[in-house]
Parts: structure tokens; sequence; C-alpha cells
């Protein structure tokens, strides 16, 4: 991978923030090379952290295929963190809603352990050692040979089934953490949520001995708390809730996003929003017909959109002829046929002792206040009534 472009804004330039020779991680096979350059960049536009240049991704492959496997024992040493992780979701979503689970990269199922109440526990793991071990157990999870990239092809009925997606301390090693986010989107419902957790760069800042390596091959990204964030909303997913911490020496971010479906989702409050304006039409109009019932000398002051909806509803008579005036204060207006009918005035001429009201019809309430007042410096006396 030679060409640089930040996985997070598409930007192509960056300054470099470190950069070093470390030893190769497959120098000890024959035919390998025995050093390597490490380097880390800084996008100039977003200031994402990425590892720059990477290794092949065939190099990644051979690299974790000759990795020896962290023991069992180690993993269990480590509950605390496990049980900090459950805590954080339990603060942040309700835990009885959730009906399945995924977790990618799940290794003994420690984690996944933890949700006795939750139906389906499912993990993505391509550890051949971590999928024999939940089987011998006999442990009430289900595990699928895969590595996340590869999995719509192969079990396209995982797709949009889990109610919460998975993936503590992954992100950091993938070469694209947009693609596997995308990935892990794929296998969340609607309405689903997303847990990452990633090693934290404010939290690693201030850390002196974290209890993971930070600066080797393997941590292709170093996310601040605003990159992984910038990185879910660049994909359409809600913010729920997010933490940075560094308890024990383990500086962390978690966050928990939600997948929604903006169609629906905004044309849900879209619809909500005109029933507001239609339902308010629909009293303006009722009051409009009250007003014409009890009155006889009527302006209506201020010529506009609103007043012109109002008169689509109204069927137009004589007598509403007869009764009412329109004035404006623009003197464009003035002189002009308003709704082709009537003429509009200016207030001066109108606003006699005569008049047993002023409807305003305007929406705004600035526009309101302001025939009010005009209205009271004309006519003190006069009733005023607004149809919004
Ligand atoms: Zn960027």
């Amino acid at each position: 991978m030679n060409s640089y472009c930040c996985d997070i804004c598409d930007n192509g330039g960056f300054e470099i923030l470190s950069s070093q020779k470390t030893l190769y991680p497959l120098w000890w096979k024959s035919g390998e090379k025995y050093e390597m350059l490490l380097q880390y960049v800084c996008c100039e536009k977003c200031g994402f952290v990425t590892l720059f240049p990477l290794m092949e991704s065939d190099e990644y492959k051979r690299y974790y295929e000759l990795s020896p496997t962290p023991s069992k024992e180690s993993f269990d040493l480590r509950s605390s963190i496990f049980v900090d992780r459950r805590n954080f979701l339990d603060e942040s979503l309700t835990l009885s809603d959730i009906e399945s689970i995924v977790e990618i990269g799940p290794a003994y199922g420690n984690f996944l352990m933890l949700f006795d109440d939750i139906k389906i526990r499912a993990g993505i793991e391509p550890s051949q050692k971590y999928r024999e071990y939940v089987k011998k157990e006999n442990l009430p999870l289900t595990y699928y040979p895969y590595v996340l990239e590869d999995i719509s092809s192969n079990v396209s009925h995982l797709l949009n089934s889990f109610s919460l997606v998975v993936a503590s301390h992954v992100l950091e090693h993938v070469p694209s953490p947009k693609l596997f986010i995308e990935k892990m989107i794929s296998l969340t419902k609607e309405d689903g949520y997303i847990y990452i957790e990633v090693p934290s760069l404010e939290g690693m800042s201030e850390c002196e001995e974290p209890l993971f390596q930070n600066l080797f091959f393997g941590h292709l990204s170093q996310f601040s708390e605003y990159s992984l964030i910038q990185l879910g909303i660049s994909l359409s997913l809600d913010l729920v809730s997010k933490k940075v911490e560094n308890k024990g020496n383990y500086p962390v971010i978690r966050v928990l996003f939600q997948k929604v479906n903006r169609v629906k989702r905004n044309k849900c409050l879209f619809q909500n929003h005109l029933n507001h304006i239609n339902s308010n039409m629909k009293s303006a109009v009722i009051k409009f017909k009250k007003i014409i019932k009890e009155n006889d000398n009527i302006v209506i002051w201020g010529c506009g959109d609103d007043l012109y909806t109002v008169f689509a509803q109204v069927e137009q008579d004589n007598e509403i002829a007869r009764k009412i005036k329109l004035v404006d204060l623009n003197k464009k207006k003035q002189g002009k046929v308003f709704y082709n009918k009537m003429k509009i005035n200016s207030p001066n001429e109108c606003m006699d002792d005569s008049v047993d009201v002023v409807i305003i019809p305007s929406r705004g309430k600035i526009l309101q206040e302001n025939i009010r007042h005009s209205v009271q410096t004309l006519n003190g006396e006069c009733k005023i009534e607004c149809l919004f």
C-alpha cells in the first residue's frame, strides 16, 4: 500500500510523527528480511494517526498465522476488563432488550459468557484454537470460522440479524477501519447497536505503562475519541454514548453507536412536522370563520402566503368580501389585488374607529408582534386576533 489516503476523510496529505527502523516480525524465518520501517503519520486534515506505509496484507496474514495464541489463563486474569466493558453497556442501553449479540474476535468467549440473559450469543472467530476450546467446554456460544471481511458472502443469514455487534481491540489492527465498521453494520439489525473499544490516544498519552503494547506494526491506527466518533458518524451511525478512561493502566475509548434507518427516521420526523402545520392551519381556518361570523367590519393585516393558504381553504363568498378589508405595510403591495379579488390598502386608510377587529394571519411570532404594535399605534382600543 504505497499511496496515502486518510480512511476517515479521504485526504491525501499527511505529516510524519515518528519514523524508526524496527525488527521485521518474521525475521526469524529463513528468506525473510530483518528490518522494517515503523512510521506513524497524521492526516493533515482530520488528524487521524495511522501507520504508513503498511505491511502487505499477506505479511500480516502470515504473521498472525504464526503468532502463538494467548492462554485462557491470561484472559481470565483480566476478568475485570470484561466486567467494566459490560458495565459500560449496562449504563448505555437496556440490555434486557438485546436478543442477540455477536462479537468479532471473541477468543475464549470471556466477554460473551457475561451475558447469560441474551438468547443468542455468537462469535466471528478465525482462530481454530479458540473455536476448539468453546466446543470442548460445551459453551453456549456459536462460533463462525471466518474473518469479518469474508462474512457476507459466506454466511448471508447473519446479515442484519444481531441486536448488538461488538469489536474490542480489533479495529486498531485492521487496514481500513471504515470497511471494517461497514461490515459490522451489515451484521446489525435496524436500530441495533455497535460497540467498539480501542486503545485511546488520550489515555496512552497520560499512561506511562499501559497494559498493552501501543507502538508496533500490529496497531495500524491510533484512535483519538474524535477519530473514532467521526468514523462512525461518517458511516451514518448515531452516537449513543462514549467514555475515555485510564483505569488500571488500561487506556481505552468505549463507543456505542446505533444503526438507524435515516430515510425512515427523517420521513417520520417530516410527517410529524407536517401534521403540526396542518393541524395549526385547521385551527386557524376555524378561528377565521368564527371571527367573520361574529364581526362586521374586519381588517386583515398582512397579505402573504399564510393568508393565501387560509383563503384557499375558505369558500370565498360575497359576505366575506363585504366584511373585510386587506391591509399591508409594504407599500409595493398596496393597490395590488390579492387572491384575484380584493385590493390591498394602506393601514392608514382603513384603521378608523369603525373597525371591530384586526386579524393577523401570519405564523411568524416576530411579525405578529410588529403588526400588533402598529395596530395599537393607529387604534389603541382595537381588538386583535392572531390566526396562528
Ligand atoms: Zn483525515
